[in-house]
């Protein structure tokens, strides 16, 4: 389990003694999981370590997917080369930018503009489209951004940067502002509901509305489906691709059918495609699912990159949202 205590003693000592570790056997590759019943749910750092976990993975050959999602490591990238293992990507860099927006800034699309161009140049990273990069390159100001992008993407940058906003106690305020933060970018029918099926599936595990098994039906009852991107119920399987909409019920396919988030994670990899944004969707909502055992090997949380926005960043927002909304029920 992953806990601010458990990393900052961890830093300190390499141990703590309310950890309790087990060393198994997964498909040939020992690993090693940490229980810690004492601690506190971390949203950004689990979804951090599931971007970061993926951004090895993503698009790459199956058979590098095959033999590589072992959890032992942050896998190297065949060809990313400017993604070192451990780093997290835009999806992560994007969720941060949205959790400040929610603890301190105005509920509007120029603030939220503003945090993202923000966020981006205090610690410019890999992993953007290249269109939005060369968009965040050269502009310096959210009002810059509103007035130099096209937002009519399907593809699934509101989503994973949404499941943040399903932390929000009221499903109306959720929707209002997963909408109003999606429309900056994807301001398109695919784009926006992908954004509020990761926003509501943070919601339902937070707040315990169902079991997590029903996720998927609760979301075909409560959030948009529209034309052409299939249906919440129907489970997804294989290569994920571009569209939101896939991400998104990739994720939630995968959550509905496991309660571990090694399990859970693996599986988000499994699929191959854009697995990043997959893991980053479903580790947010299993992060605050009081059904999820938190049981990601020590490895990826003590190698997740450690800089200046790095893992005690992250703690520190962790702690924060834990303490305006509760990080779980
Ligand atoms: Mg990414």
């Amino acid at each position: 389990m992953i806990t601010v205590d458990g990393i900052r003693r961890d830093a300190e000592t390499s141990r703590t003694p309310l950890r309790r570790e087990e060393h198994h056997s997964c498909e040939g590759h020992q690993m090693a999981v940490v229980h810690d019943d004492l601690g506190v749910a971390a949203l950004l750092l689990e979804l951090a370590i599931g971007d970061a976990y993926g951004a090895g993975f993503e698009y790459a050959p199956p058979e590098f997917v095959r033999r590589g999602n072992t959890l032992t490591a942050y896998a190297r990238h065949p060809t990313h080369t400017d993604i070192r293992p451990g780093m997290y990507t835009d999806d992560a860099q994007m969720s941060i930018a949205v959790a400040e927006w929610l603890l301190d800034g105005e509920p509007t699309r120029e603030d939220l503009a503003e945090r993202f161009v923000r966020a981006y140049h205090r610690d410019e990273r890999a992993g953007y489209a290249s269109g939005f990069r060369s968009v965040l390159d050269r502009v310096w100001s959210g009002r810059e951004l509103l007035d130099t992008l096209r937002p009519g993407s399907d593809k699934s940058g509101a989503a994973m940067r949404a499941g943040v906003i399903g932390l929000l106690p009221s499903l109306d305020d959720v929707e209002r502002l997963t909408t109003l933060q999606a429309k900056i970018t994807h301001d398109s029918p695919g784009g926006i509901a992908a954004a509020l099926g990761a926003a509501y599936a943070v919601h339902y595990c937070r707040y315990g509305l169902g079991p997590v098994a029903r996720l998927p039906r609760w979301l075909a009852e409560n959030a948009p489906e529209p034309e052409g991107y299939g249906r919440w119920t129907e489970a997804w399987r294989g290569k994920v691709r571009s569209p939101g909409m896939h991400s998104a019920r990739a994720a939630v396919t995968a959550l509905a059918a496991h309660t571990t988030t090694s399990g859970l994670l693996r599986a988000c990899v499994a699929y191959t495609g854009d697995v990043d944004t997959v893991a980053t969707i479903a580790l947010a909502a299993a992060s605050v699912s009081g059904e999820y055992r938190d049981d990601l090997p020590e490895v990826l949380v003590n190698t997740l990159e450690d800089g200046e926005f790095g893992r005690g960043y992250l703690v520190a927002l962790d702690t924060r949202l834990d303490e305006r909304w509760g990080l779980r029920g």
